[in-house]
């Protein structure tokens, strides 16, 4: 066992393994039967106090809420027992804002605390969001360097200006290979000890703990706006495209915590690990493939053990609270393309797994939620490919475009990045 401050600033344990919370506590009930009249920084910060509450002092605790959180997350009904909990009001307008601007704050604080003043190293890889996210939110945080390594010409090119082009205490790294070889990078920098000898290092992958804990957040407030708006509570579904199952998983912790969630449904796109998990009982990971939904395009999900180790093992216990489908990009561009022309709503092509997956498994009597895990115009060509009319880019989106490129590039050969950190 260690404390969070450890499982933060280390951010995998030294077994390799991912740290889970030792107890998971419950929220009272009578937080649930008023949940309908709370704030989202109000139902995130009573989480948070039952997640954290005896590792950060609750006043410093709330402060660091209040400040990641200082953004809405409607919900919005897109048809009949259909919700969309929109996660992209942020400033990178995705969902993982909430969780690396809720970690940039924590690690910020507890390295203010510690006697080693050194600098925090974030190594960070991504295939899109996860990269702008992290590096927004740590932009410019006191002590803290940030690297994100991102396959070369595999991200758009709205979100590689979220990232590259910021500057201050972000490093981009283009690596000349996939977001599987950007991962396997880190991951192996962890474990390397000259580096860990040298700099104190840490992951924001959602393999972090404070990365992926936050994100339970939403789900409580996606109940508390269906409570808000007198949806029938009894069967209610949630929807999350997947794709390292960070998300998925913090809902499911929250509904371990008391969170009247029924069941989920995991969306994915062809990367199908997950859903061939669910239909065989076997996991096998391959490499991932391009798709149009590309934050999803993992072909071995790192919180996959952490699933497990929830439903202690059991394939069984497993499926009996998620339920998985798989879409192809033309099933993704079809859904996306027939919602837009039936209902006006315009979903992201992850959001459109989401979506679809409801349509399809939602049951009678069940009220289902989908996370749109980003802005439709994160994905401006493909989305205007498909739905043949312009997508307006928001104002906090052009501000990005605007900046000039500045990377490092490298191969995808690890001791080429050792090198490069040890420069530092
Ligand atoms: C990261 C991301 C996902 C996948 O989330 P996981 O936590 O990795 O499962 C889905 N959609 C978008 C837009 C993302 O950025």
């Amino acid at each position: 066992m260690v404390s969070l401050a450890e499982a933060v600033v280390k951010g995998l344990a030294p077994d390799k393994g991912l740290y889970m919370p030792e107890q998971i506590k419950e929220l009272p009930t009578a937080f649930f039967n008023n949940i309908g009249n709370l704030t989202l920084q109000e139902i995130s910060y009573a989480v948070a106090n039952t997640l954290f509450g005896e590792d950060v002092p609750s006043s410093d605790l709330k402060d660091i809420v209040y400040d990641a959180l200082n953004f809405d997350i409607p919900l919005v009904k897109v048809a009949d027992n259909k919700y969309s909990l929109e996660l992209f009001h942020g400033p990178t307008l995705a969902f993982k804002d909430v969780g690396a601007r809720f970690m940039a704050r924590l690690l910020g604080y507890f390295n203010a605390l510690s006697d080693d003043k050194r600098p925090v190293n974030v190594l960070v890889a991504t295939s899109g969001d996860t990269g702008s996210a992290v590096a927004n939110g740590f932009l410019g945080v006191e002590g803290v360097r940030v690297f994100v390594l991102y396959p070369s010409g595999k991200v758009s090119k709205i979100q590689e200006s979220q990232f590259t082009t910021l500057g201050k205490n972000i490093f981009a790294i283009e690596v000349n290979g996939t977001f599987d070889d950007c991962q396997a990078l880190v991951k192996t920098a962890f474990l390397d000890d000259e580096l860990n000898n040298k700099h104190k290092l840490t992951s924001a992958n959602s393999i972090n703990i404070a990365r992926f804990m936050p994100q339970m957040f939403y789900y409580f407030y996606a109940y508390a706006q269906l409570a808000k708006q007198g949806a029938d509570l009894s069967n209610v579904v949630v929807s999350v495209p997947s794709g390292n199952f960070g998300n998925i998983t913090s809902g499911l912790i929250g509904k371990q915590m008391g969170l009247p969630i029924k069941r989920f449904i995991a969306a994915n796109n062809r990367n199908d690990v997950f859903f061939n998990y669910c239909r065989t009982g076997v996991y096998e990971p391959k490499p991932s493939v391009q798709t149009i939904a590309n934050a999803m395009d993992v072909g071995n999900p790192s919180n996959f053990a952490r699933v497990l180790d929830l439903y202690g093992h059991s394939h069984a216990a497993i499926c009996n609270d998620i339920t998985c489908y798989s879409y192809t990009d033309e099933q993704i561009a079809e859904t996306l393309a027939a919602t837009y022309a039936e209902t006006h709503y315009l979903l992201d092509p992850h959001g459109a797994c989401g979506y679809r997956s409801l349509c399809e498994g939602l049951r009678p009597g069940e009220v289902g939620v989908f996370l749109e895990t980003a802005h439709p115009a994160k994905f401006k060509e493909t989305v205007e490919g498909i739905i043949d009319s312009e997508v307006s880019i928001p104002q906090r989106l052009q501000e990005f475009m605007k900046g000039e490129k500045d990377t490092i590039k490298l191969s995808k050969d690890f001791r080429d990045f050792k090198k490069l950190l040890l420069s530092f």
